[in-house]
């Protein structure tokens, strides 16, 4: 009996023993094509030769020193490295150990922010349905994912929710792209009428719709929309980019393929590529220049804030993501995924949409293509594409569910960014069998 508290209980997992590049081998010596990055964290690939070095040398001279006390030179060189690739004005860095925490510190900071520029009525969290922004209370509270949410309901405070931007399903067949943004544009604006709006702190949302949806895109004017209305209605504006962010999609930040900046970006997975616990959270110069101006201070902490070994980690992931050739390859190889993944599947009775961007790809399983019906919550197809996907050595992301409108079943494919075309190929080949496999149990 295993003394560990694991997600699913009762379930045998294999043990993870080593990793190399894109393959995680267990103990019993079984090699597993790592397709999802684990949960899309594996960004440079696993026991990358400069990554470890990087942590080595930090190893060496200085594990940890607290924030109250000290600077550290990873930590600065860090923050550094991220405002330089990132578009104005998002020009400081707060570092955090993970994706929630990185949410739960940007809430904190939009609150503050106001209460710095006296406009302390501002209090509300508008956010979207089908969203994914962490497990801590705050986080889980933004999110609008019901199964996450449900029995903890409780505990949460009250936050607000409209409609994510979801073409497959929400676009009217004869609605252009731009009028749907328009209509989601239009249904935040009203929910921000409603709630008062000077009474509205911030807009919550994930440029590429990860953890609820596998890999959904917003249409092309949605988030100029979105800042539009944001700016206009004085709400901050956050993107979370914990699993879409730092390369992930095709671009260092997933918010450059919109054309727009938020006033806070958060960032976490991909950002320590797996080796380290990092997540970071960046803000725009008004509002680091309202805390410089006002209390002096950011009022939140924790005691691993800036670790040391993780930013020197994630100084050496985020300098080599930002080599060109790698989103080179993060943009070729997500081509070859998406072309093979249309010739494999894109037939198939059960594939309604296949869709994502860079090596965020996502497929979305039908019962029936031509009415878009969801499978049988019941059959729980995409538990049996993981089981089925993990028996053939592929780690995959499947997710499924159905309270509150989340529909069916998608599966995420987010591998390393070092990917090789003939590893793409077999990607493609096992989760096509796996896909095969699942729905014929
Ligand atoms: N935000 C998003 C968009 C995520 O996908 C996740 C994790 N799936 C989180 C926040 C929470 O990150 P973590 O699990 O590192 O706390």
């Amino acid at each position: 009996m295993t003394r560990l508290l694991h997600r699913s209980i009762g379930q045998t997992l294999p043990r993870a023993a080593s990793a190399r590049g894109v393959y995680i081998t267990d103990t019993e010596g079984r090699q597993y094509l790592d397709g999802s990055g684990g949960a899309a964290v594996t960004s440079v690939g696993h026991a990358h030769p400069e990554v470890l070095a990087a942590m080595r040398a930090q190893i060496d001279n200085l594990c940890y020193a607290h924030t109250g006390f000290f600077t550290t030179d990873a930590a600065e060189e860090l923050a550094e490295k991220l405002v330089n690739l990132a578009p104005e004005p998002l020009n400081h860095v707060y570092l955090v150990s993970g994706g929630s925490e990185a949410v739960e510190a940007a809430l904190k900071m939009a609150r503050q922010y106001f209460v710095e520029v006296g406009q302390p009525q501002r209090r509300h969290i508008i956010a979207r349905r089908q969203s994914y922004h962490g497990n801590t209370i705050g986080a889980l509270a933004t999110g609008g994912n019901a199964m996450r949410r449900q029995q903890f309901q409780p505990l949460l405070p009250e936050t607000h929710h409209v409609s994510p931007c979801y073409a497959y399903r929400d676009k009217g067949n004869d609605e252009t792209p731009e009028a749907y943004a328009a209509r989601l544009a239009d249904e935040l604006e009203a929910k921000i009428r409603e709630l008062g709006p000077d009474s509205v702190m911030a807009f919550v949302a994930e440029p590429v719709v990860g953890a609820t949806l596998g890999a959904v895109a917003a249409e092309a004017d949605y988030f100029k929309r979105i800042r539009k209305l944001c700016d206009h209605y004085g709400v901050l504006l956050i993107l979370d980019e914990v699993m879409c962010g730092m390369g992930r999609t095709g671009t260092m930040f997933a918010c450059e393929q919109e054309g727009i900046t938020p006033d806070i970006l958060t960032i976490a997975k991909g950002l320590g590529g797996g080796y380290q616990p990092i997540g970071a959270v960046m803000l725009s110069s008004a509002i680091y220049e309202s805390f410089a101006n006002g209390s002096g201070l950011f009022q939140h902490g924790h005691t691993y804030l800036g670790h040391p070994v993780a930013a020197a980690a994630a100084n050496k992931v985020v300098e080599i993501i930002a080599r060109p050739e790698t989103l080179a390859n993060v943009n070729a190889m997500g081509e070859r995924l998406q072309n093979g993944l249309e010739a494999a599947l894109g037939a198939s009775p059960y594939v309604g949409d296949i869709r994502g961007r860079g090596l965020f790809r996502g497929i979305e399983l039908v019962a029936d293509r031509e009415h878009k019906t969801p499978f049988d919550p019941a059959r729980k197809i995409h538990a049996k594409v993981k089981r089925q996907a993990m028996a053939r050595g592929l780690i995959s992301y499947p997710m499924g569910g159905t309270i509150d409108g989340i529909y069916g079943d998608h599966i995420l494919l987010a591998p390393p960014y070092t990917i090789e075309p003939a590893e793409i190929d077999l990607l493609i080949e096992r989760i096509t069998q796996a896909i095969d496999a699942a729905i014929a149990e």
